[in-house]
């Protein structure tokens, strides 16, 4: 078994004291126009988010529950630490006024299961391919870049943001592709989703496959974990053949030759 990486593991002795030393000489930097040390940058970044750098080895940052929790550099994994640190963020990234008002994110607010919403990304036993797992992560960031998106952004018009995988004449949301669109209609059924009622479960799993800490009522904590994995593979596969088409990549390449669009407004559910 490897030893443990830690902080002290990856810092040779004399550097260790030597941010000990600097630590304990350190005076307070009380303006952010002067130029500061690359210590008081890194004290202000734990501030901002959320956390407290106590000592030269000890920095407190919140857990997912907001509790403040010491880690010692000296003794934990540096793998741990960085997990630690990335909590911390996620939790000051969530609490923006952004965040929290996004369409597409309604749900997540009040906490993500990320341990089930990563599981396709992140388990050995997934089967997704590279390249799906690419578009895994873009459905997770919110970042799938539809027609109705591009219209919103006025770099498209209404007529070119028109779904063009059906007849229906619709502006293409995320909600109509993924949702709506006929087009689709078979892998909805191979992902047995049909009788999912997508209208009523949280947004941010309907449009982004984010799993939220409260399931859908209803559902036992199986098939909440099942009917996610379904809603992400589904989603992974929608977008993967809708980019895929013909009339798509004539859409796109329209779109990265086309000058801004007049603005028409629009929406992008
Ligand atoms: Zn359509």
């Amino acid at each position: 078994m490897a030893p443990m990486k830690t902080m002290k593991a990856m810092c040779k002795p004399p550097l260790i004291e030597d941010i000990e030393y600097v630590w304990n000489k350190l005076p307070t930097c009380r303006r952010r126009n002067t130029i500061e040390s690359p210590f008081h940058s890194l004290k202000r970044l734990t501030i901002h988010f959320g956390g407290q750098w106590h000592a030269y080895n000890i920095i407190a940052l919140p857990d997912a529950d907001g509790i403040m929790q010491d880690h010692d550099f000296l003794t934990l994994a540096w793998k741990d630490f960085r997990h630690h640190l990335r909590v911390a963020i996620r939790r000051k990234l969530m609490q923006r006024p952004e965040f929290k008002t996004r369409f597409d994110m309604l749900g997540a607010q009040d906490g993500i299961n990320f341990e089930l919403t990563r599981f396709l990304l992140t388990s050995a036993k997934s089967t997704l391919s590279f390249l799906e797992r690419g578009i895994l992560r873009t459905v997770l960031a919110g970042a799938v870049w539809t027609p109705s998106r591009q219209l919103a952004a006025n770099k498209i018009t209404i007529d070119q943001a028109r779904c063009v995988h059906c007849g229906q004449g619709c502006t293409e949301t995320l909600g109509h592709r993924l949702w709506h669109c006929p087009a689709w209609h078979n892998l909805r059924c191979k992902h047995r989703l049909l009788d999912f009622d997508h209208s009523s479960a949280p947004r941010c799993l309907t449009r982004c496959g984010i799993a939220p800490c409260s399931p859908v009522s209803d559902v036992s904590p199986l098939e909440w974990a099942t009917l996610v994995k379904h809603v992400q593979r589904f989603m992974v596969e929608v977008h993967h053949a809708a980019m895929n088409t013909v009339a798509a990549q004539r859409q796109f390449a329209f779109l990265t030759k086309s000058r801004k669009a007049p603005s028409q407004g629009g929406s992008h559910t």
